[in-house]
């Protein structure tokens, strides 16, 4: 039985970074001005189709505020909504964060990595905005600093990614992913759960795929709609391909899915705390990632169950 040196069930994003970091860590939110392939017409101009960056850039997250701006402000607001954190990371969230040419990028990343507070950066991005370059040189700051890449993969399914105009299949996902953690970054997936298509039997043979890669973190998301975007019209066309679960539900189905997870997985989320105010089709009221987080404890403690008991 793999353990993890406390009494939750799965294996938390708060417990890797007093492991890794030894204390409490945040990431604040940083908008770089960076554009995506997909939406710029390097790829296509009408991005994925249920993405609409707004819902998940915060306030003070601003591409005309200077990178140092920012972070002070994240730092501030952060201080202001939760426990000081004892370190902090710049978390470049918005679009495709390495979709420049490598000297734009080292110009962008320099600026927060000589801030006095910041201890490495979480940067986010697209599988296809890799390269060998850009990896070394991200490999040479993670000497010194924490250094972790997130990639959008959303799905494993070829099918799932055309449908969806992702612009890429999975094969250069897992790529991204293989090349990031042959280097010892910290190598983070993003997937949504239960686009128009994908049945529970798809959904948990994926984990199979996933347990397969060389990540650290996984988020996952339970599919949400956003006002605006490709998504939200397919479904006003044909509702009856879409499946919104309840909050309960989704916890349990999501257990599931937990139960085959490799233990040593680091799962970051689970599931979204997107503004009401920009959703559309299914929704569960405002609840923050704290408290479903501990919903989600409480059901494995109820069920006696544990992320990886399932696993082989
Ligand atoms: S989800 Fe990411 S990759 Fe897709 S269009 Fe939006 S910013 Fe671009």
């Amino acid at each position: 039985m793999f353990e993890w040196g406390d009494d939750r069930r799965f294996n938390s994003y708060s417990r890797y970074f007093r492991e890794t970091m030894g204390g409490r860590v945040q990431k604040v939110a940083i908008n770089a001005g960076f554009s995506c392939p997909n939406r710029d017409g390097t790829i296509s101009t009408g991005g994925c189709s249920f993405c609409n960056n707004d819902a998940f850039t915060p306030s003070y997250c601003q591409p005309s505020k200077n990178i140092t701006t920012q972070i002070d402000e994240g730092i501030e607001f952060h201080a202001r909504r939760y426990r000081k954190a004892e370190k902090y990371l710049a978390y470049f969230q918005s679009f495709s964060n390495t979709h420049a040419p490598l000297e734009t990028l080292k110009e962008i990343y320099n600026q927060a990595l000589t801030h006095p507070r910041i201890a490495g950066i979480v940067v986010g991005t697209r599988p296809d905005c890799v390269d060998e370059a850009k990896l070394d040189w991200l490999a040479d700051v993670a000497r010194n600093h924490y250094v972790a890449v997130e990639y959008g993969i959303e799905s494993t399914f070829d099918t799932t990614l055309q449908a969806v105009n992702r612009g890429h299949d999975f094969a250069t996902a897992r790529r991204a992913v293989e090349m990031t953690a042959a280097r010892g970054l910290h190598t983070g997936g993003h997937f949504i759960l239960g686009f128009p298509g994908e049945t529970d039997e798809m959904l948990l043979a994926q984990t199979a795929t996933i347990n397969e890669m060389p990540l650290t973190t996984v988020k996952f998301h339970q599919l949400q709609l956003f006002k605006n975007t490709a998504l939200a019209d397919e479904w006003a066309r044909t509702p009856e391909r879409f499946v919104f679960r309840g909050m309960d539900e989704y916890i349990d189905f999501f257990i599931e899915i937990l139960r085959r997870l490799r233990p040593s997985l680091v799962v970051e989320r689970f599931a979204g705390e997107a503004p009401p105010r920009h959703r559309v089709g299914g929704d569960w009221g405002l609840v923050r990632n704290e408290e479903l987080a501990a919903r989600l404890d409480r059901r494995l403690t109820q069920l006696n169950v544990r992320q990886g008991d399932l696993f082989h």
